[in-house]
């Protein structure tokens, strides 16, 4: 049976270690650090993310400024904001929830945040500087599954790893970092031949594709270590991964769980980005 990793634990561990930190700035009569976050329109899981983002920053005593805005706003309006919370030096990190509604251009909006501001790494120069290896915020999903595999210890230098997703956000920086660790990488996606044969000879299988229970045992290599990036809301109101958790956890030597895998290790990385962005240690 797998040792299940849970990032709900790792987060808690993580964000007491960030709250000493702001602590001393407190008694220290320091400024506290601070992130901007954007809401356009009234996405439910938007409201929903956003909350949950607030309330971390609020539970290690950072402050979350919080800007709501309509979803019928023009992009000059929303460039604006963005424009102000750059100009604000009580504002460390920017967080622009996305998807933005319907009409407005999110790599736009995204290209107006100051790049030291970006605790997402969404901005181009970010991106650049990423896969330049040159300093710069990296994106937080990818971050939280790179600790979830430290805490597995996992040696990653010399292992096979598997990447199924291809996305900007997750699949492809996750396998570049992957690859700077040394792993010999492979990046599958959904016209990838053959998944199943290539997945289970993983020693490490990274699964962000967002399809509930889609990985099987049969994917799985006999001791390998496996995160699920996955969140799928499945019928019964309940979310689920993109492992099919029970078979797999037989055959693993490591797994994460959905919920309380990498979901609370991109909240806390998304944290650490904004401290980092705060003592300009990026
Ligand atoms: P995305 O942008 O939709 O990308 C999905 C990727 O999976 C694509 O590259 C797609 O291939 C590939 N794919 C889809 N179905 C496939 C299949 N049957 N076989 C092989 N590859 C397949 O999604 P994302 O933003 O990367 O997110 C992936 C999952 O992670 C989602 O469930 C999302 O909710 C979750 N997520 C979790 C966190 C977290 O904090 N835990 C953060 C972000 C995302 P193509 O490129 O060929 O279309």
């Amino acid at each position: 049976m797998a040792t299940v990793i849970y990032g709900s634990e790792a987060a808690v561990e993580l964000r007491q270690q960030m709250k000493e930190r702001i602590q001393k700035l407190k008694e220290d009569g320091k400024r506290i650090p601070c992130l901007g976050v954007i809401l356009v329109g009234n996405n439910p899981a938007s409201q929903s993310y956003v909350k949950g983002k607030t309330k971390a920053c609020d539970s290690i005593g950072m402050l979350a400024k919080e800007v709501d805005l309509p979803a019928d706003i023009t992009m000059d309006t929303l460039k604006a904001e963005i424009g102000k919370m750059n100009a604000d030096p009580g504002i460390d990190g920017i967080l622009l929830q996305l998807p933005l509604p319907k009409g407005l251009n999110e790599n736009e909006a995204i290209l107006t945040i100051d790049p030291k501001k970006d605790v997402d790494g969404l901005h181009p120069l970010n991106i650049g500087n990423f896969y330049l290896n040159e300093p710069c915020f990296v994106p937080c999903t990818p971050l939280g599954v790179m600790e979830l595999l430290r805490r597995m210890n996992c040696e990653i230098e010399g292992k096979t790893a598997v990447v199924v997703g291809r996305s900007k956000l997750v699949g492809t920086p996750v396998a570049r970092l992957l690859q700077n660790a040394n792993a010999t990488v492979t990046i599958c996606h959904s016209r990838t031949r053959n998944l199943k044969d290539i997945c289970s000879k993983a020693d490490i299988l990274i699964a962000a594709i967002g399809e509930p229970r889609f990985f099987t045992a049969d994917y799985v290599k006999e001791g390998a270590y496996v995160i699920d990036v996955g969140i799928n809301h499945v019928v019964d109101g309940h979310l689920c991964g993109d492992l099919d958790f029970d078979s797999v956890e037989k055959k693993a030597a490591y797994i994460t769980p959905v919920p309380k895998g990498v979901g609370p290790m991109t909240i806390t990385m998304l944290l650490e980005n904004t401290l980092k962005a705060y003592e300009g240690t990026v």
